[in-house]
């Protein structure tokens, strides 16, 4: 299906003038981190055009209604298991290498289409979604974006067709925020390093066969002594030390990993020796950037479910829908999906069309997307009255998520 769907999008004609071109007003742009399109997208990369898009949107949602239904949702959030049946049908329909070269099964359509594809995976299931940006984005693309070819034969393949998991590991649980100040090390020893401290919250973890590892292989230099490595999980000395049980996303595993003496080969230095940081803080911003549109999804799935039954539900001889409060309510339910999306969707299509990578609107439009679905959840509560607080319905996963 993944190349059929290929084959269907190369079908749509492209404008002559969609040929990615830096733009000559990006450059003058103040405080813009800029790169040109070529650094972040597969060689010969072409922006998709809008019918483009749509059609990827249509193909999503059709596999969500089918593969992805409420009780599939519902499940995944109750057990707190992720369906890994999930993976390789994933990777059949080809979603899993959105931003990845078409050599090793990607299908190179950039960061607009890969945000397509994570909004409606978020709206059938906000925790099947973080599971999947964790493994098409955190891993794949950082691996698309920094692997050198030889990785990128040998690990690509797999992670795109959904018969390996992936996930990326930098967090510690002293070391947040201020990522920086980690504490795994990497000692250079015969052929390779070995790594030795933990990893926290780590989305995937407990089922990943390859990890995106960050650690200290000079602890002295700070900053300058970061590097990332491509970790096995087979490895001896590798642990998920315990699967943790989260308010929301349930069901995207989340874990705690641990490293003790794992060696990993010379082979496997993602990037440069003590250049991990430039990796770890570049892909920041991409993740930020696709990740918003998981709130996206929520926001309409919480419409999804507050628009028909507000129209149906009828209290006082007629539908709840008739009172201008509740109208109220879903205009601004409206309202802040469509100001969410076009956050995200004009971020993505600066980076698609421009090469143009802003750090501060890649932020910006997760903290914007999180917080207006956290508001359209509670609306959907309310709207639902006693319904919106029982588990019968999706309303109260929505918020959890
Ligand atoms: C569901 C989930 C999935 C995750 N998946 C992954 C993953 O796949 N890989 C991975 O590596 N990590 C993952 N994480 C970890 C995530 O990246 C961290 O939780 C995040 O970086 C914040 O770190 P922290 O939890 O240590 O919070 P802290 O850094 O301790 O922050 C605590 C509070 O202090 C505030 N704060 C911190 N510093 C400042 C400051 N300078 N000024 C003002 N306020 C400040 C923060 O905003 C926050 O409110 C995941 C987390 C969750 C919850």
């Amino acid at each position: 299906m993944a190349a059929s769907f290929r084959s269907l999008t190369r079908a749509v004609s492209r404008p002559a003038t969609r040929r990615l071109q830096p733009s000559p007003a990006s450059i003058a742009l103040p405080g813009v981190q800029k790169r040109l399109h070529s650094s972040k997208h597969p060689k010969g990369f072409e922006a998709p055009t809008t019918e483009e898009l749509d059609e990827l949107r249509e193909r999503v949602h059709e596999f969500t209604r089918r593969e992805i239904t409420e009780e599939v949702a519902a499940h995944t959030d109750k057990s707190n298991a992720f369906p890994n049946e999930m993976w390789p049908k994933l990777g059949e329909a080809g979603f899993l290498g959105i931003t990845a070269d078409e050599d090793v099964g990607g299908l190179g359509m950039g960061y607009q289409a890969h945000a397509v594809v994570m909004e409606e995976m978020s709206r059938a299931s906000g925790s099947i979604g973080l599971s999947y940006a964790a493994h098409s984005q955190l891993c794949v693309n950082q691996l698309q974006l920094n692997g050198s070819p030889e990785q990128k034969k040998k690990y690509l393949p797999g992670l795109i067709a959904g018969t390996k998991i992936g996930a990326l590991a930098m967090s510690e649980s002293g070391s947040g925020s201020d990522v920086v100040s980690m504490r795994t090390s990497a000692k250079k020893v015969d052929g390779g390093y070995l790594l030795n401290g933990s990893k926290m919250w780590i989305t995937n973890g407990p089922d990943a066969d390859l990890i995106v590892v960050y650690a200290k292989t000079e602890p002295d230099k700070g900053s300058k002594g970061i590097t990332a490595f491509l970790v096995e999980t087979k490895a001896d000395g590798f642990s998920c030390a315990r699967k943790l049980d989260k308010m929301g996303m349930r069901g995207s595993n989340t874990g705690e990993l641990m490293f003790d003496n794992v060696f990993v080969p010379e082979d496997n230095v993602v990037g440069s020796v003590n250049g991990g940081v430039r990796v770890l803080m570049e892909g920041l911003d991409l993740e930020r950037l696709v990740l918003s549109a998981g709130p996206l999804g929520i926001m309409q799935a919480a419409l999804d479910v507050a628009l028909p039954f507000s129209h149906q539900r009828k209290q006082f001889g007629s539908p709840i829908a008739h009172n201008q409060l509740v109208q109220g309510k879903l205009a601004d339910m409206y309202t802040k999906l469509q100001a969410s999306r076009a956050y995200t969707y004009a971020t993505a299509r600066q980076v698609d069309e421009q090469g143009v990578i802003r750090t501060q609107d890649c932020a910006g439009a997760i903290l914007y997307a999180a917080e207006r679905a956290t508001e359209c959840a509670l609306d959907c509560i309310q709207l639902l009255g006693g319904m919106g607080y029982v588990e019968e319905m999706p309303a109260s996963r929505l918020l959890r998520e």
